[in-house]
């Protein structure tokens, strides 16, 4: 073989290494093709190598969004050129789709939203992703398998984005309408069902409940609704005395749970009493501590050489 080789050869030897399993290397011909091909000036080509470098890329280590993303970036101008990945063909288009789908759900589990708009927002984003999800059918999805011997069915990926966008919904309303929040967690645990995440379906279903709640303050007779959301539990002391007086309708107590429902407004307040006086109590230990610990130190002093 001549020493230096040309860019055809180094894509059949990245195929080689590709089909071989050896993706960082075969990277590493690709991008090297890609190089020639542009100093050649066959634009085609380089783009084409650089295409294969960044799929390459994806099965070396654990790519991230960015990768997914450049890759994404260097597949859309193919079209329907067929790819050789291995021992498949396949078009430039659906591994474009494919690794953009993979970027979005990457990106997406990673967010961290701060407020009910960041949450409304990220919503949109899973919604739109489980219907991306649903248009690609029920084959697996070809890169996480070739690369990382990982199933992902579409099939379970569109609920289980459905059921991410219905939390999501939940979080960005729960503070304004607890009612609707409960309605989005009981589509959610729907979706979870479907998807086959049994643990998040109950809890969804549980969120679902408490935030479904409604209760009358004991403390200022408000009528709120959702469990850790507009009211709180408090232990009390119950007997008749909780029942009497308050009548039917919304329950201002659980005896099951020996506690009084209040606002988060009233809890507050009892709260920040029962601080002040956890805080008074614990410097007059410490004080009482001090002068219990002199008097000590007096009474040994005497002992001491
Ligand atoms: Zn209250």
């Amino acid at each position: 073989m001549p020493l230096f080789k040309s860019p055809e050869q180094l894509m059949d030897l990245g195929q080689d290494q590709f089909l071989r399993g050896d993706f960082s290397a075969a990277r590493g011909r690709f991008q090297e093709a890609a190089r020639k091909f542009a100093e050649t000036g066959n634009a085609q080509g380089a783009q084409i190598a650089q295409a294969y470098a960044s799929l390459a890329s994806l099965g070396v280590s654990d790519p991230g969004p960015e990768q997914y993303a450049s890759a994404a970036q260097s597949l859309a101008p193919l079209g329907g050129l067929s790819m050789k990945l291995g021992p498949t063909q396949v078009p430039a288009s659906s591994l474009a789709q494919e690794t953009r789908i993979l970027y979005e759900t990457k990106t997406l589990l990673s967010v961290r939203p701060g407020s009910p708009q960041q949450y409304a927002e990220m919503a949109q984003r899973f919604q739109a992703l489980s219907l991306e999800y649903r248009q690609l059918g029920s084959q697996n999805l070809l890169l996480p398998e070739l690369f990382h011997r990982s199933s992902v069915s579409p099939v379970v990926m569109a609920p289980y984005m459905a059921a991410m966008a219905e939390e999501a919904m939940g979080e960005a309303v729960v503070l304004d309408h607890p009612q609707e929040a409960a309605e989005h967690n009981q589509n959610a645990r729907n979706w979870w069902t479907q998807a086959n995440e049994l643990g998040k379906a109950q809890e969804a279903a549980a969120r679902a409940q408490l935030y479904g709640r409604s209760a009358r303050c004991w403390i200022c007779g408000r009528e709120v609704t959702g469990e850790g959301v507009q009211f709180v539990t408090r232990p009390a002391a119950i007997g008749p005395w909780t029942n009497a007086g308050t009548g039917g309708g919304m329950g201002s107590a659980d005896p099951s749970r020996s506690v009084l429902y209040t606002c988060k407004g009233c809890a507050s307040l009892i709260d920040a009493v029962a601080d002040r006086y956890a805080q008074e109590r614990a410097h007059e230990v410490e004080v009482k501590l001090e002068a219990e610990i002199e008097q000590l130190r007096r009474q040994v002093r005497p002992l001491s050489p």
